[in-house]
């Protein structure tokens, strides 16, 4: 496990303007090498940090250095040398809350290797959020084509006539993923691309240090992209997987499965009668859902 104190760290730039807060970045966030060819170290830097920069606001500049948080308590003037409580004066207060969040959830990540781990994969799409959702269990062999066959034919907005294109948060048009379903690969894909069928949750989630809270992203139609995201709502060990794929589910493929959805009756054949739509989704996940939507959409 990181330390959180090397592990986020404080951009700091000297010729800051007025108002103007330093963001964190993220150093375990791994970044894909760009060809350098083009560019010069400074805006290979910038690019990078910009990349591993943990809220999604805001840009970072370049001529920056990295400061540990008490070289920036320093050099800033305020008293906190540690990620717990209020943002201290000139620190981005999102980043700052994100921290706060990632090392508390790092204390909860097992030992183990990541990749060994499924999930609990809520699917939505930006500004839809409260009316359509997904939860896919996963397991770590779960290819993203399986993913993306489950939320082609499932979401009522998506179909097959736009590309499809995955990525890590805050990724949509940008991604550094690049991750096409096989068949639009074949058809358009660029060879740097990476077909869905050859990458699993498991190598994701290990290469990425992908855990609870955190999200993968899919833009639809790239020429006017609608979004849509995921948020890993929980870690599963392979046998929990396994007990969840063998019991009731909406659809499924060979490893992953959708076991709950909003609104709960559309598509489905069965329908309860007299059971009322909370009824169905259940408390806690009306809560959860409620939550997802006042964090962030
Ligand atoms: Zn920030």
């Amino acid at each position: 496990m990181a330390d959180p104190i090397t592990q986020f760290l404080v951009v700091y730039n000297d010729s800051s303007v007025y108002d103007y807060v330093y963001h964190i970045i993220d150093t375990t966030h791994h970044v894909e090498e760009k060809d350098s060819a083009f560019f010069d170290e400074e805006y290979q830097e910038r690019e990078r940090r910009q990349e591993q920069k943990v809220c999604g606001d805001g840009s970072i500049w370049t001529k920056s250095t990295e400061l540990t948080l008490k070289e920036a308590a320093n050099k800033i003037g305020f008293d906190k040398t540690e990620f717990e409580g209020e943002a201290p004066e000139g620190i981005c207060s999102k980043c700052w809350k994100k921290v706060i969040k990632k090392v508390s959830s790092l204390e909860d990540t097992p030992t183990e290797k990541l990749g060994n781990y499924g999930f609990r994969l809520r699917w939505k799409q930006k500004d839809r959020a409260r009316k359509e959702w997904y939860d896919l269990i996963v397991s770590p062999d779960t290819t993203l084509e399986e993913i993306d066959s489950l939320l082609l034919y499932n979401f009522s907005t998506l179909s097959n006539a736009h590309v499809r294109m995955y990525g890590l948060e805050g990724e949509y048009v940008q991604s550094s993923l690049e991750i096409m379903p096989k068949e639009q690969y074949e058809k358009a894909g660029y060879p740097s691309y990476t077909k869905a069928t050859e990458i699993t949750i498991g190598e994701l989630s290990e290469r990425y240090t992908l855990w609870t809270d955190d999200r993968l992203s899919m833009a639809y139609d790239l020429g006017h992209p609608s979004r849509f995201y995921c948020i890993f709502k929980e870690a599963l060990k392979p046998e929990e997987v396994e007990e969840q794929l063998q019991s009731d589910t909406i659809s499924k493929t060979e490893t992953a499965a959708i076991v709950r959805k909003k609104p709960s009756s559309s598509r489905s054949t069965n329908e309860k009668s007299g059971s009322s739509e909370e009824n169905d989704i259940g408390i806690r996940d009306k809560l959860e859902s409620e939550l997802d939507d006042i964090t962030k959409d």
